[in-house]
């Protein structure tokens, strides 16, 4: 089975290679035949080949049973005709990885300000407020003139439907509630369709509680009580900053994993941005890269029926429980471990 991992930039290079050693770690525990390929997208990219996500990396990602994508530098990538193309949305947009899930849950062993919790985000990836991936040719934001601009979000039923699947179907393997996140008091038709397309999902899903929050009241119920939550679903942007904060109030935004799934592909990828403040100083969290690929690893074994890659899943999860409650972290959760011996100690759990 073929994995795709390209670094990244800033912190990138240095949490997936952790990320990559606990998963050979795993891989070598549970037989699982994982063969690791290592290619360059962003920075790296641009400074060998002129862009940031080569045409011929298109065809290694979508022959490849999953994607690791380490952060990438997506500020700084502002022009598309030189190259500079932001690799995450590329992604998510070619292989239509339209369910970005980002769980957060506190963990024994680290301070919980607002007590335990154990949630999971559910975004929608391919549309709404992103004007680099809701147009089919061109750019969903304009200047109409110097001093004025506009954004458009864009929001479609058929999208509303499938990640309302998503979240239901996810719930249904936890504790069966969904919470759907929107503003349709406010923009009535979007996400008025939005509140529509899960109520009625909701309604084909017997078993599973749900009740809807106006984003706004939900940055406080999220404050409040994390604990009333279990799976949250919601438009691309409210989900963006939404699962920053459940990351953040987890302990660190260097424990916010991710996945961002379509029908036929998935790739991994940390919450969190390619933090250039920390690069190169061997202390980020790679927790976050390491959680996405054991989702990776979940997400393969559900859809392939292979119990052992979602065994393997689970022993990278617990590693990670283990390894908090022991106090063997980086500085961001308090302790001394750099990025490298983070990596090294998790194989190691994982291994015997
Ligand atoms: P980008 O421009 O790529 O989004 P950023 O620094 O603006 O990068 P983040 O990368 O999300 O945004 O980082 C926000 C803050 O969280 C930074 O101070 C960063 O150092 C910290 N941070 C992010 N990820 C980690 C991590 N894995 N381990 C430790 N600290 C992290």
């Amino acid at each position: 089975m073929q994995i795709l991992v390209l670094p990244g930039d800033g912190i990138g290079p240095e949490i997936t290679a952790a990320t990559r050693q606990v998963l050979e770690a795993a891989s070598k525990r549970f037989a699982l035949g994982l063969d690791f390929i290592e290619d360059v997208a962003g920075h790296e990219s641009l400074r060998q080949y002129g862009t940031t996500v080569r045409p011929d990396l298109v065809d290694k990602a979508r022959h490849a049973d999953g994607i690791i994508l380490g952060p990438t530098a997506t500020a700084d990538f502002k022009d598309p005709a030189h190259g500079e193309i932001n690799p995450s949305m590329f992604f998510r947009k070619r292989f239509d990885l339209f369910a970005n899930v980002r769980p957060a849950r506190t963990y024994p062993g680290l301070p919980a300000r607002l007590g335990a919790f154990d949630l999971v985000v559910v975004r929608e990836n391919t549309e709404g407020f992103y004007a680099d991936r809701n147009m089919e040719v061109g750019s969903g934001e304009m200047l109409v003139t110097a001093d004025v601009a506009v954004s458009l979000r864009r929001i479609t039923r058929a999208c509303c439907n499938r990640i309302a699947r998503v979240a239901f179907e996810l719930a249904a393997r936890r504790r069966q509630h969904v919470t759907i996140v929107h503003k349709a008091n406010v923009l009535k038709l979007g996400d008025g369709l939005f509140l529509e397309e899960c109520h009625a999902v909701a309604q084909a899903s017997p078993g599973i509680t749900v009740d809807d929050i106006i984003v706004d009241a939900m940055m406080a119920h999220v404050v409040r009580a994390p604990q009333r939550f279990d799976v949250i679903v919601t438009t691309n942007m409210f989900g963006d900053i939404l699962s920053d904060l459940t990351a953040e109030l987890s302990g660190s935004l260097g424990l916010g994993g991710s996945l961002n799934a379509g029908t036929q592909h998935a790739m991994a990828q940390a919450a969190h941005g390619s933090a250039p403040d920390i690069a190169g100083t061997d202390s980020a969290n790679p927790f976050s890269l390491i959680l996405s690929g054991a989702q990776l690893l979940a997400w393969l074994g559900r859809r392939r029926q292979v119990k052992k890659l979602e065994i393997a899943a689970g022993a990278i999860d617990r590693a990670v429980e283990a390894a908090i409650a022991a106090g063997e972290v980086t500085r961001d959760l308090g302790g001394k471990l750099g990025t490298r011996e983070t990596g090294a100690m998790l194989a190691a759990r994982i291994a015997s």
